[in-house]
Order: structure tokens, then sequence, then C-alpha cells
């Protein structure tokens, strides 16, 4: 006998024609003589309007009350689900996260997980019962309802795979696992068998959407076994494992991109020490997180340009803490420029192979596009281009590392 977690997203308990096939994807687990307890998101849609009441009566809203209220949308779903398998005849029962208890700091609409007593669920699995666990919320010292920021139901179902050592955890999602690059863009992408926990970690970072970050940093530090995988198709999905647990690795294994990017030019900022502390202080101090930096050598020891990005969002803001130190920064202006896209090529066969980052600079030249920074990691080369050749790049990078399927 086996334990598993199931998780199963907003698309796939979006109705309830799609609850019922949740039921009957939880039987067919346990028919397999599993454990199962099962992680639920709110349906599709209904978190989206419970921000906006909150948003809409107040604006400016206290966040424990706005947590009661998103919390709602998982409540619901879990006890629909038991419901739903208490009718297949299985015993089913709901928890919220307060009932089991998955205890959180008192950080309302991000609070993170501090630990999960798992005496009840134990309980409840030795009666034979499957347990439906609310995702998305948990309790703080303070007795109140947390929520664990958007996407969040993600990370309560490896937290709790962790907290009962389950052999998998299974998130099934409106997608069939984890790609190459993302299909709507590159018609060749794969799927993948296997992806390493660094290299999920990056896609999810970088924006491929088919986890939360912080599930991944979980799932991890805690070597949760985790699957990807469709509540609409039959059909194995990606596992996100250990690197040990790849044979063959490929060099690169996957390909994102991000649009949140934007530049700015600090243009003939003073060439000696310290500038680039005075430059990025403000921006810490402003709680903007800078991500490439360049910097060049200055051809007459006087000035030169640096050049950095920061989430689109954080741009207004980064412009103008800048401006303000215009005068003690001494600097002659700022080039911002919102029309970038970052291009990141990840894979951990990267740090065994040479020559990686030379065909990506290959590629690009070869459809010439212009590289305007680039940063690497152990695992993951990085390059900031015009927004316009996103597709082309990608593509091209896509055929350039052998990742098109046959
Ligand atoms: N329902 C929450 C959200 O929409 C949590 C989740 O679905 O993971 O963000
Ligand atoms: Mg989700």
């Amino acid at each position: 006998m086996a334990r598993i977690v199931q998780k199963f997203g907003g698309t796939s308990v979006a109705d309830v024609e799609r609850i019922k096939n949740v039921a009957r994807r939880v039987q067919a687990e346990v028919a397999r003589g599993n454990q199962v307890s099962v992680v639920v998101s709110a349906m599709s849609g209904v978190t989206n309007q419970l921000v906006k009441y909150c948003n809409d009566i107040a604006p400016l809203h206290d966040p424990r009350e706005y947590d009661a209220v998103v919390a709602s949308g998982e409540q619901v779903t879990s006890g629909l689900l038991a419901l739903a398998l208490q009718e297949i005849g299985l015993p089913a029962r709901s928890f919220q996260g307060w009932q089991v208890a998955v205890h959180t700091d008192g950080a309302h609409a991000k609070a993170r997980i501090l630990g999960i007593d798992a005496q009840k669920l134990e309980e409840s699995l030795g009666r034979g019962e499957v347990a439906v666990i609310a995702g998305f919320q948990g309790v703080s010292d303070s007795g109140r309802i947390t929520t664990l920021g958007r996407g969040g139901s993600d990370t309560s179902a490896v937290a709790l795979a962790a907290a009962l050592k389950a052999d998998r955890c299974d998130i099934y999602t409106d997608v069939d696992g984890v790609y190459t690059c993302d299909p709507r863009i590159v018609r060749k992408a794969r799927k993948l068998d296997k992806i390493t926990y660094e290299e999920m970690l990056e896609m999810a970072s970088l924006g491929a959407k088919v986890l939360q970050t912080r599930s991944v940093e979980m799932a991890m530090n805690h070597r949760v076994r985790v699957q990807v995988l469709s509540s609409f198709e039959d059909v194995p999905g990606t596992l996100v494992v250990d690197e040990d647990e790849i044979v063959e690795k490929e060099v690169v294994s996957g390909i994102a991109y991000s649009r949140d990017e934007a530049k700015i030019t600090v243009v003939r900022v003073p060439d000696r020490p310290g500038v680039a502390a005075s430059i990025f202080g403000p921006l810490t101090d402003a709680n903007i997180n800078v991500d490439m930096i360049v910097q060049n050598i200055s051809e007459d020891g006087q000035a030169t340009d640096l050049t950095f990005t920061v989430g689109k969002a954080d741009l207004e803001r980064a412009v103008k803490v800048l401006s303000q130190h215009k005068e003690t920064l001494g600097y002659s202006h700022l080039i911002p420029d919102e029309n970038v896209v970052k291009i990141s090529v990840i894979g951990v066969g990267m740090r065994s192979h040479a020559g990686v980052a030379q065909r990506m600079f290959k590629a690009l030249a070869e459809n010439g596009i212009n590289i305007q920074v680039i940063s690497t990691s152990e695992i993951k080369i990085s390059v900031l281009v015009a927004e316009q050749y996103t597709e082309l790049a990608v593509r091209a990078l896509h055929t350039a590392y052998g990742l098109d399927k046959a």
C-alpha cells in the first residue's frame, strides 16, 4: 500500500460534473489499494471573485478579514468533494486548515507554513477514510485563518505530503505535464518524463505557471516526489525528482521566457568605488528586486554605463527612486525600456558540459537577434532581448539544443 496525496486545481473542480470526475479519480487510486488524502483549490474563478469583493468594499482592507473571505472558496470545494466521494460509496470527510491544523506565521495573504499536525489526518486515514483538505489556508498562532498567497494550494499539498510521509504528491491540473517550452509558442515542445527539483524551481520562478514556486522549494527541501498530470486525460505526467533519479541528463531540459522584465540604463555614472552600492542601496530600501546587471568599463576612466533589470511592475518606482538620488549619484540620465524579454535555457547537465552558452549565442546571432544583457548561474543562462523576438528566439533555441519533438 502506498500513501498518496492528490491535489486538484481550480479548473479540475470548476463545476459539479468535474467534482464528480475528481471523485472517480480518487476512487481509482483507492481501488489500487492506496491510502489517499486529497487537497483541493477553490472552483476556478472563485478566488478572483472573492478578492474582488474585498477590494470593492475596502481597497485598503484588513488582511485578516481578507483571509477569512478568500479562504472560503476552498472550504466549499472540500465539502463538495467529500459529499461526492460519499455518494460513490467512499467514506470521506473534509478538513479546513485550522482543523488539521496547518500552522502558519501571521503574514496574512502570504503566510508561510511553519508546521503541520498530522495526527487527526492519520486517525482519519486509519479509519479508512479519504481525507479531503482545503488547500491554500492555515491558522496563525493567534488563531486567525491565514492564506498562503495565490496558487498556494500546491504548497499545501506538498507540505501535507511531507507531513504524512507520502510516497507521492500528484498535482492534477489542466496541462498534462511539464514541457520543454511553452507549447503555445513552440509547437514542437515535448513533455518531459522527469525533471529535477532545481530545474523545476528555475522554470517555475521564470514564469512556467505549472506549480507555485514555493511548492517546488518545499518539495526539494523535503524530498517529496511530485507528479504533475492532467485531471482530464489518462496519460502519465511529469515527475519532479532528485537528480540521482535521472540517468540520461539532458544538457538543456527546458527553455523559459519572462515578459515580466524591464531594463534601466544609468548613463555615465562616475567610475569609482562604491557607485554600484549607492545605486542599488536605495532600490533595495524601496523593496525593488534587481535581477540582471551589466556594467561596462569606462573608456576614459571617468564614467561608465550601468544596465540592470527589475520587474515590469517596479519600473516606474525604480526610475523615481533613482531620479530622487540623481545629484548624489552624479549620472547623466536614465533610459528605461519595457520592450524586453528574458529568455533562459535551463539544465543540470550544464554543470558538466562546455559550450552551452556559446550554442545559445550562436543561435541568436544566426537569427539576427541582439543580446542586451547576459546572466548565468550553475544551471541556467539568461539573456535579455527585444520583446518582438520572443517567439523567434525561443523556437531557435529549442531547435539548437535538440529539444524539438520528432
Ligand atoms: N484558490 C487559490 C488561488 O486561486 C489557491 C490555489 O488555487 O492554489 O490562488
Ligand atoms: Mg494553481
